[in-house]
């Protein structure tokens, strides 16, 4: 087992003391008593200005359930006309901005995140559940999103020249497509909230962004870091709101050139017939990142020990609410029984409990709703006789969303309804001349997101790659952590549209071209 060590110095700025640094166990009760009766709220943001929302609800922490840790409040219909049109009548300044501007805008933003960090890693802890490891690693992520897009903006977004076959000067040029709808999800309520804005300002958009309602204040908290940064309020405005009349009011408008979108498979259909069915006849371009079915192969030349290690790592790791997290294991029959034995014991290893404790590993899920849903699916195995392992769950975790890490046996992937979101593995036997068959049950499902191989066979690696449909492979390591600029991710069929965040192409799908030919 790892060790529970904190490694990065937390400072916080925000309310003009130093909470000194996260690396001493003094340091961090210090700053959990801090925060421990803090309320946080969301509301509208229009034009920079805080408005008054509508539809207030208070907002519960997913452990600690007798806590409120703030207010959400929606934006109105009104005040979602009032954004688009500042969003609208704003664009040519921002899309006009400096280039330079823009980047620098972004590491500063980045270094705000840094001088913050002590207040959003307890938001991320309350709101979202988030193990505190988990959440200095979102945090990470965010500024390393905001670094990466500065840089990758100021190389690959400047004007070319292009050949001349005729004597004219002919420039190709990136500029901002318009106004871009951000709508990012719960289970990386910083990270990807951040990545979508970041992409989307740097390029040139102004940007409304769409949070989810179960992680409001964290986005609202950080949607004020990018005003503390210095961006202008009308380049990035919040409107939080929900399914229906407000969701409908901002996809029909055809102020929205483009949606950057991570959720659900069934909400980017949704999202994209929404957009297509505008009556104004506007295309709008709709970039989804979306779930999957990921699998593991592990053929009998892989390293147990490491398998399980990196399996108790794909499949548990952040209460298995990652999409990119492992749901199916294959292993070779002729070491599945040991590897399942050594599974079983690794499990058993596993600390379920409040994230606010350092030796935590296994935090709550996100509410109560996604809790029965898990449950539900658990106790379907369970009847079918398919369950193979189960955590017990100790009267302290009634005060939470707890669902115990879970190993379910299966035959075949057809047998899972869809993406079961949580700690729960599902581990299927296969044998040695099946593989091909085993790939094409796993490439059936239509989703393509990450995928794992176990193995110390070069040409079995190569021919599972070869094989298998999938945006991110992973060859004898875990399969989640994607990082920023080094392994760029995302999904292909119902797991998204690509281009990859963290990747080079990423800020293209956001900028449109334009070019110049002048003849003098
Ligand atoms: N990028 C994350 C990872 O590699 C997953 C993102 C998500 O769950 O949406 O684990």
């Amino acid at each position: 087992k790892k060790p529970n060590a904190i490694y990065l110095p937390v400072r916080d700025n925000s309310q003009g003391e130093n909470l000194g640094s996260l690396d001493t166990w003094e340091a961090w009760k210090t700053t959990i008593n801090h925060y421990k009766t803090k309320q946080w709220y969301c509301q509208p943001i229009i034009d920079g200005e805080i408005s008054e929302g509508v539809q207030l609800q208070p907002i519960y922490p997913s452990y600690q359930l007798d806590r409120t840790l703030g207010y959400y409040s929606g934006a109105s219909i009104e005040q979602i006309k009032q954004a688009l049109s500042i969003a609208e009548y704003s664009l040519p300044q921002w899309r006009n901005s400096p280039l330079s501007q823009r980047c620098d805008m972004l590491r500063t933003y980045a270094q705000t995140l840094q001088n913050n960090k002590a207040e959003l890693t307890c938001l991320l802890m309350y709101e979202a559940g988030k193990t505190l490891r988990d959440a200095l690693n979102e945090i990470r992520e965010a500024i390393d999103f905001c670094y990466y897009y500065a840089n990758l903006a100021e190389q690959s977004l400047h004007a070319e020249t292009l050949v001349s076959v005729t004597g004219e000067k002919n420039t190709l040029s990136y500029q901002g497509q318009g106004t871009f709808l951000c709508i990012s999800p719960w289970n990386f309520p910083l990270a990807i909230f951040t990545g979508q804005i970041a992409a989307a300002l740097v390029c040139g958009n102004t940007v409304i962004a769409k949070p989810a309602s179960v992680t409001s204040l964290i986005a609202f908290r950080a949607t004020e870091l990018w005003y503390t940064a210095g961006l202008p309020g009308y380049a990035l405005q919040l409107l939080p709101f929900q399914r229906g009349e407000q969701a409908e009011a901002v996809l029909k408008d055809s102020r929205i050139a483009g949606v950057a979108f991570t959720g659900s498979t069934q909400t980017a259909m949704a999202l994209q017939q929404q957009l297509a069915s505008r009556g104004d006849g506007a295309i709008s371009k709709l970039i989804a990142e979306t779930g999957g079915i990921n699998a593991m192969i592990a053929d009998s030349t892989a390293l147990p020990e490491q398998v399980i290690l990196d399996v108790i790592q794909s499949a548990f790791n952040s209460a298995g609410q990652r999409c990119s997290a492992l749901r199916v294991l294959y292993v070779q029959e002729d070491i599945a029984e040991q590897i399942e034995r050594r599974l079983v014991g690794a499990m058993d290893t596993l600390v379920i409990g409040s994230p606010e404790k350092l030796n935590t590993d296994i935090g709550p899920v996100i509410n109560k709703a996604a809790m029965d849903r898990l449950f539900d699916h658990i106790e379907l195995c369970r009847a079918q006789n398919k369950l193979i392992h189960e955590l017990p769950l100790q009267e302290q975790h009634n005060q939470g969303y707890f669902v115990p890490p879970t190993l379910i046996k299966l035959h075949s992937i057809d047998e899972l309804p869809d993406e079961v979101f949580g700690p729960v593995l599902h581990i299927i036997r296969y044998a040695r001349e099946d593989i091909d068959r085993v790939i094409n049950e796993i490439n059936r499902s239509g989703y393509g997101l990450t995928f794992g191989i176990h193995s110390r066979n070069d040409h079995f690696i190569n021919k599972v790659i070869a094989g298998i449909e999938a945006g991110n492979i992973y060859i004898n390591r875990d399969q989640v952590g994607a990082i920023v600029g080094s392994q760029p991710f995302g999904g292909i069929g119902l797991s998204g549209t690509g281009p990859k965040a963290g990747g080079p192409n990423y800020l293209k799908s956001f900028s449109r071209e334009m070019t110049v030919s002048r003849n003098t």
